[in-house]
């Protein structure tokens, strides 16, 4: 073993390690033969304001994969990331859910929805990220203004003023910003403080035991003053009951997406939706 033969020594037989990259270079040749054969799709889950209209939907990827049938983030992205193959993806889903947001702004039915867009830190980072969003909002004639980007806190580990600066350029070109599972990861109220935010987006793990958990309510009503406190607005995620949604409506929450409106939909069952919900 490798611990054996000195702190300093590498193993290269080690099995174990053998079967992790194995499974590391299947997973990469896997994701890049979905990218090839457009395997990915977007579903919509819709965002509703404090009187239950639909404002707009968070896009969602899914994998359809050939063998495995439709796989959730939680079982490629992380890869994606590693392998830095999040590039072509994400940038897949910027022009697919702008495409969609062009088109959704072109109906008079459809006209007032936002889009919400969820952005990994390496995609971020990446030097053409700025290029690449006003590229896509350029060419498919999607309004920068109903376009919100999610942004984890895990962002801000490095580089902050370089993330600031390509925040500010996209804000003035009419970008929104929301700050995603807010209170998972590594806030700083210095940092909060100076990002050209709009939302914060509180963590379904508050939600959850929101009406159990003292201290989740506590921690919830906390988000909800700061947010206040620095005309920031909330969203909350994974609402699925109204006794949820009630806690928050009365402590002043601005928005809400989870299974209690809905779950996340295909883009034709999204327009079913809103049309009932539209008409009701
Ligand atoms: P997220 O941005 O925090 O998205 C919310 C997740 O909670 C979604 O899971 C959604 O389906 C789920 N959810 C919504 N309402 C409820 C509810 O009422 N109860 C419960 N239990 N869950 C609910 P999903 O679709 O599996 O996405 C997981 C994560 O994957 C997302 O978390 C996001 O971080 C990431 N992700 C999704 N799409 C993209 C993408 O296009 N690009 C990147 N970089 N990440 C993405
Ligand atoms: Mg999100
Ligand atoms: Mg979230
Ligand atoms: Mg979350």
């Amino acid at each position: 073993q490798a611990k054996a033969s000195g702190r300093n020594a590498m193993c290269f037989f080690d099995p174990d390690m053998q079967e992790v990259v194995n499974v590391r270079v299947v997973l990469e040749s896997d994701l890049r033969r979905g990218l090839e054969k457009k395997e990915f799709l977007l579903h919509y889950q819709p965002q509703v304001d404090g009187n239950g209209r639909v404002t707009g939907a968070e896009a969602l990827v899914r994998w359809q994969h050939s063998r495995r049938g439709l796989l959730p983030p939680a079982e490629f992205i992380p890869h994606a990331e590693e392998s830095g193959l999040i590039y072509p993806l994400g940038h897949w889903v910027l022009e697919t859910a702008c495409s969609q947001l062009s088109a959704w702004s072109a109906r008079p039915e459809t006209a007032r929805l936002n889009m919400a867009i969820n952005v990994s830190p390496r995609q971020f980072r990446h030097p053409d990220f700025v290029d690449q969003v006003l590229s896509a909002l350029d060419h498919t004639g999607a309004d920068p203004q109903k376009l919100k980007l999610e942004l984890t806190e895990n962002l801000l580990v490095h580089n902050v003023e370089d993330i600031i600066a390509k925040m500010a350029t996209l804000k003035t070109r009419g970008v929104g910003f929301a700050l995603d599972d807010f209170g998972t990861g590594y806030s700083s109220l210095y940092y909060l403080k100076r990002l050209p935010l709009g939302w914060l987006k509180i963590d379904q793990s508050f939600i959850r035991e929101l009406l159990t958990d003292p201290h989740d309510a506590t921690i919830v009503r906390a988000i909800l003053v700061l947010a206040k406190s620095m005309g920031l607005s909330v969203i909350a995620e994974g609402v699925e009951t109204n006794a949820q949604k009630s806690f928050l409506a009365q402590h002043g929450c601005d928005a809400y997406q989870g299974y209690l409106f809905s779950r996340p939909l295909t883009f034709e069952q999204f327009e079913v939706f809103y049309s009932r919900k539209d008409t009701a």
